[in-house]
Order: C-alpha cells, then structure tokens, then sequence
C-alpha cells in the first residue's frame, strides 16, 4: 500500500456513537476485547508462521493452503479456495449480505529471498513481517476472537486471505473477489487490513494506470545507414511532449516516466527503445485523459521521425513503429461522503480515544471503491515500519487497539442485537 497526505474530514454522527459505545458495553465483545489481550503470543506465533511461508506475487499457494487449514481450525466454516487463490471463510449470520475483512495474504519479495523471521522483545522482522503478516495475524485474531466470545452479530463475517495486492499482482485477487457473483452480490462492506498501525483510514482509492511503450525500427550503422528513422529519438520526442501536458491539482494527478531503455552501441542506429510510464489521480476522467496524451504523444513523434527519415532520402523507406502495452491498471475511487462504513469507523474511533487520519491510497479496497461498494482500508494495530524491504519490522506494542478498532466496526456494520 501507498500513502498519501491526509484528507480532512469533519463531522460527529451522534446516534452511531451511542450504537459503538452499546456494543463496546456488551459482555461478550469485553469478553472479545480481553482476548485480543491475552492471546497476544498466538497471534505473534501466527504472524511469524504466515511470514516464513514465501509468497511472492502469483506464487502464494502454499501460504494460501497454511491459512485454509486456520480458518478450519478455527472453526469458520464453507473454508473454500478459489481458482486465482483466495481463501474463504465464513463465520454464519442472518441475511442475505455480508461484512468482509480481508488481508492480502502476498508479498513484494521474490520466491528466493531468505526469510530469516525472528523475534526480539515485542518486535518481530524480516520481509513481509508487518505487510501483510500483521493484516493476516489482524484477521485471524478477529476471526478467533468473534468464535471465543460468542458474539451474536446480524449479517455474516467474511474472512478472506487474497492475492495479487502487490506490484505486478495487480488486484487481481480482490479483482477476482468482486467478479465472482456469490461475494460480488452479497458483501455490503469491506474492511481491509494491509500492514500495521491504528491511526489510518484509506477512503480514497488512488487510481494508477502503466505501460510500456515499445518503439522498434530498422536500426543501422550510425555513418553508413544515416537518416534511418530512430526508435531513441522517437521516445525522446514523445517524452519531451507528453510531459508538457497539463495535469490539475485537485483531483490531484501524476505522471512519471519511470525507465528507460534501448540502443545497442554508440556507433549504431537503434533497433528498439522503450519507456515505462506511471499515470495516477483519484478520478478515472483524469488517467484516461492522461493514456489519450500518451498515445497522441507517441503517434506523433512517430510521425515526425518517419517523416524526417523520408527528408533525408534514405533509399528504401524505412519506418518506425510503436506498441504500447499496459502493465499495470489500478481503478480509481471514493467513498460517497455519506458512507456509513466512514461514519461507523470514525464513531468507533471516538469511542476508542483514537485519532485517525482518512487518506488515499492504492490498495485491495481499490476494487471495491471503483465499484461503488463501501470499502475502507486500515491497520491490524501495532506498529510497523521498512514495508517492501528485507528490514521490514512490526512492533506488537499497541495491538490490541487496532483489533478492538477492526472488530467493532464490523459489529456495528453488521448489526448485533440487544
Ligand atoms: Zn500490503
């Protein structure tokens, strides 16, 4: 997950909070409370167990089969893995919608990276330790702690372990969720947990939308072959144009050109050159206008080499062509500003004493925020920090205020009765 500045937000919802402080008063969710207290080392144990299996983007079946065999343990039951390799559990309630929380069960560290996971004190590291071992540890914690307690919520809990957050995965985990109509249909709010702390909530999907454009032409002998259109000259032209194109602050818009490559050697002509590029904004109009000054952009520095080329009489006509592939595509999306998922999240927070900041960021919530369903993202508590690096560590101070934070937003989104 990605962070941006926060958003402001402001506004008290005073019969929610009545509903929170009610449900922070019930037995058995003080009984829930005291768990998340007193099974600490469990959900240490888990988290380590969940980081030392790899799971590198479209390589997570192992992890995924690992956390099969705790949500049966625990006792959630139709525990299914999907095609793609979600994992499924459901702890049963009355209707016909659902309240999801999910934790992204990949990581960003290749099949081969050692997995030295260990723990000092309250902290544990190594890769992937907080990102997402604390969103998986967040959700299993719940899971346990809802089955223990007994608490007997309205609409069902969904538990799902998903693929493909990260990098080249996509969203195609959450993707795959959100097209299958059994979950499409029925999940009315989902909670996401990506990494550590309590202080956050992503409201604001931050769309994001990749290619690569690939320029390939005859390529030549730079004396000899003189005026055979380049492929490095194309890209620079298109560069230097695409660049200039205008983007706005608010929806607050980017573009980057992240890499660049081609040519051979000094002394010849190119054959093929190629860029990648990163669009994003939180509004969709925005990146497809974006992709549009890309293309134009491309288009017409092609034009211009092959023209220059026909200028410089070289003896057969020779042209370059383009391809522009797309590697990434993140949709865009907000929370409508009445969403009840926002208001239940920020009365759960005032009966909590936390503070919490709404952001936009990209993560598996994207999905459903680009549908139009209820969605946010936040923290499994605790505290964590060197996310993506082999120095990644979470610190289990803390906790258990994110998982008081996670459990009575999903009892309030799904209703427990007097
Ligand atoms: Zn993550």
């Amino acid at each position: 997950m990605e962070l941006t500045p926060p958003i402001e937000m402001s506004g008290s919802y005073p019969p929610l909070l009545e509903e929170v402080a009610r449900l922070g008063g019930l037995p058995e969710v003080r009984a829930a409370f005291d768990w998340f207290r007193s099974q600490e080392a469990q959900f240490v144990e888990w988290q380590m167990e969940a980081a030392r299996i790899a799971a590198p983007p479209f390589g997570e079946a192992a992890r995924g089969a690992w956390l099969a065999d705790r949500f049966c343990d625990l006792g959630l039951s139709d525990v299914q893995t999907d095609k793609v390799g979600n994992v499924f559990g459901v702890h049963p309630g009355y209707g016909r919608r659902s309240v999801a929380l999910s934790a992204h069960i990949d990581t960003v560290f290749p099949a081969s990276t050692p997995l030295n996971i260990r723990q000092q004190g309250s902290r544990l590291y190594g890769p992937g330790v907080s990102d997402n071992g604390a969103g998986i540890a967040a959700m299993l914690a719940v899971a346990s702690a809802i089955r223990t307690a007994r608490i007997p919520h309205a609409l069902p809990f969904v538990f799902i372990g998903n693929v493909g957050e990260e990098g080249e995965g996509d969203l195609r985990g959450m993707r795959h969720v959100f097209a299958t109509p059994r979950w499409r249909d029925s999940i009315a709010y989902s909670v996401i947990v990506d990494g550590a702390g309590s202080d956050t909530v992503v409201a604001e999907a931050l769309g994001s939308r990749r290619f690569e454009v690939i320029v390939r032409g005859p390529g030549g002998h730079s004396w000899s072959d003189f005026g055979t259109p380049s492929p490095i000259i194309v890209l620079s032209r298109a560069i230097e144009a695409f660049s200039q194109t205008p983007v706005p602050v608010s929806p607050k818009t980017t573009l980057n050109v992240g890499v660049i490559r081609g040519g051979t050697s000094v002394n010849s002509i190119p054959e093929s050159a190629s860029m990648r590029v990163d669009l994003r904004s939180t509004s969709m109009a925005e990146i497809d206008r974006l992709e549009h000054a890309l293309r134009v952009a491309v288009e017409r520095a092609i034009e211009a080499e092959n023209r220059a080329s026909a200028g410089h009489g070289v003896r057969k006509p020779q042209v370059v062509q383009s391809e522009v592939v797309a590697i990434g595509n993140r949709p865009a999306g907000e929370l409508a500003v009445d969403a009840r998922i926002l208001k239940v999240i920020r009365a759960v927070d005032a009966q909590l004493g936390n503070t919490a900041q709404v952001q936009r960021a990209s993560t598996d919530a994207n999905i459903p925020l680009s549908l139009g369903r209820e969605a946010v993202a936040v923290g499994g508590g605790g505290l964590g920090g060197g996310a993506h690096t082999l120095q990644e560590w979470f610190d289990c101070n803390g906790r258990d205020l994110g998982l008081r934070r996670i459990l009575l937003t999903m009892l309030t989104l799904a209703g427990v009765g007097e």
